[in-house]
């Protein structure tokens, strides 16, 4: 477990009559991955292969595919099949699926009876139902991080129905939270940041944040007591959350969508601002597609780092050491563009 990411050959299913075959060209590194690799969440399905924003070309469609054509790019984000019968997938939630949504990697594949396998790869198969249609004109690598980091912090916006005017908080400035600013922002809330790095202060007027808070110095945090309206919370790894609650309003809401345990709830303090500590995962099929759509349409776009497939191990590390501005996207498209131009290489 923890062991480096390595260059292997895996076997992808055959095409069925609903697939698509999508050669990729760039794939996001989302915290999750690192998580999984390195043994956070339990042992991995070995072999492992991370992956859950993805896009790419389409190079080959089943005879009962309607949506995509071949040429047109698609992106798939976190998972790849669902029930498609319970009243959540009915309800475009098919990311919390009743009977188990299998996620894009590391998740029992019904289809072919194996594990998924994901997006760090020359190409994947998916179902046409779980690839999003991404918009002539987009600009390819830095679309890859809306398919997670995007969706995971427009959906709570949305169901929480941010208004323009209202106070957001955003815990934890990494790929998840800088794309809560600049979602949040493009919807004119007024916007802080709580960030634990000096050196991404700086950073807060250029995403269009008002402010960013130093929240490892607590004193800090007294002048905005009972002020924010929300808070979507992205950290990682356990945290203290009951300074970030203290500066919730009257019946303010944190959504944790960060995957680590926030500690040291006081009980009383909850009550008297009858304040709410809610969860969100991802977000559906119709909803994902809506937030390229809406990143598209407002040229709202995640910043990021290209690296090469022999980078992604000290893309990790540097992910765990908080020091990524802000998404890493492995480039595939450079390199089979690069063999594409050069005849003898075939
Ligand atoms: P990321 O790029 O590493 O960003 C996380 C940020 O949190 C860091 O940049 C850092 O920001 C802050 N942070 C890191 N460690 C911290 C600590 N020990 N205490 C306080 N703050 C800390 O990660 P990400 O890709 O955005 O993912 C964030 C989390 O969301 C992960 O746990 C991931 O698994 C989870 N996730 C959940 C969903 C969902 O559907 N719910 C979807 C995707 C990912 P500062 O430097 O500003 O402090
Ligand atoms: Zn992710």
């Amino acid at each position: 477990m923890g062991a480096p990411i390595v260059p292997m050959q895996i076997q992808r299913r055959a095409v069925g009559p609903h697939d698509i075959l999508i050669d990729v060209l760039y794939a996001g590194i989302c915290h999750s991955d690192v998580h999984t690799v390195r043994g956070d969440w339990g042992v991995p399905a070995y072999p492992c292969v991370p992956g859950h924003e993805i896009v790419g070309r389409v190079v080959s469609v089943g005879e009962k595919v309607t949506k995509f054509t071949v040429g047109e790019i698609a992106g798939v984000g976190c998972m790849v099949d669902s029930c498609g019968t319970c009243e959540n997938c009915l309800n475009d939630r098919e990311q919390i699926c009743l009977r188990g949504t299998t996620f894009t990697y590391n998740s029992p594949d019904k289809v072919s009876g194996g594990t998924t396998l994901g997006g760090y790869s020359e190409g994947v198969v998916v179902s046409e139902r779980f690839a999003i249609r991404i918009p002539p004109g987009m600009d390819l690598a830095s679309t890859a991080p809306i398919l997670c980091a995007g969706i995971t912090t427009f959906s709570p916006l949305r169901h929480w129905q941010v208004k323009p005017g209202q106070s957001i908080g955003v815990v934890g400035l990494g790929g998840l939270g800088h794309m809560a600013v600049k979602l949040a922002v493009a919807q004119r809330a007024e916007v802080t940041i709580f960030t634990t790095s000096p050196g991404k202060v700086a950073d807060a007027k250029r995403l269009g944040a008002k402010r960013a808070v130093l929240w490892t110095d607590r004193e800090a945090l007294k002048p905005l007591a009972n002020s924010l309206d929300m808070i979507i919370s992205t950290v990682p790894y356990p945290f203290e959350v009951q300074p970030l609650l203290d500066t919730l309003a009257l019946e303010g809401t944190l959504v944790n969508v960060g995957l680590g345990e926030p500690r040291g709830l006081n009980t009383f303090a909850m009550a008297f601002g009858r304040k709410r500590l809610a969860g969100s995962m991802i977000g559906g099929i119709a909803e994902t597609q809506a937030v390229i759509d809406h990143c598209f349409a407002h040229g709202i776009a995640p910043d990021v780092e290209m690296i090469t497939p022999d980078q992604i191990n000290t893309a990790f590390d540097r992910v765990v050491d908080k020091d990524v501005r802000y998404r890493f996207v492995i480039d595939f498209a450079s390199r089979k563009h690069a063999v594409a131009s050069t005849p003898d290489a075939r």
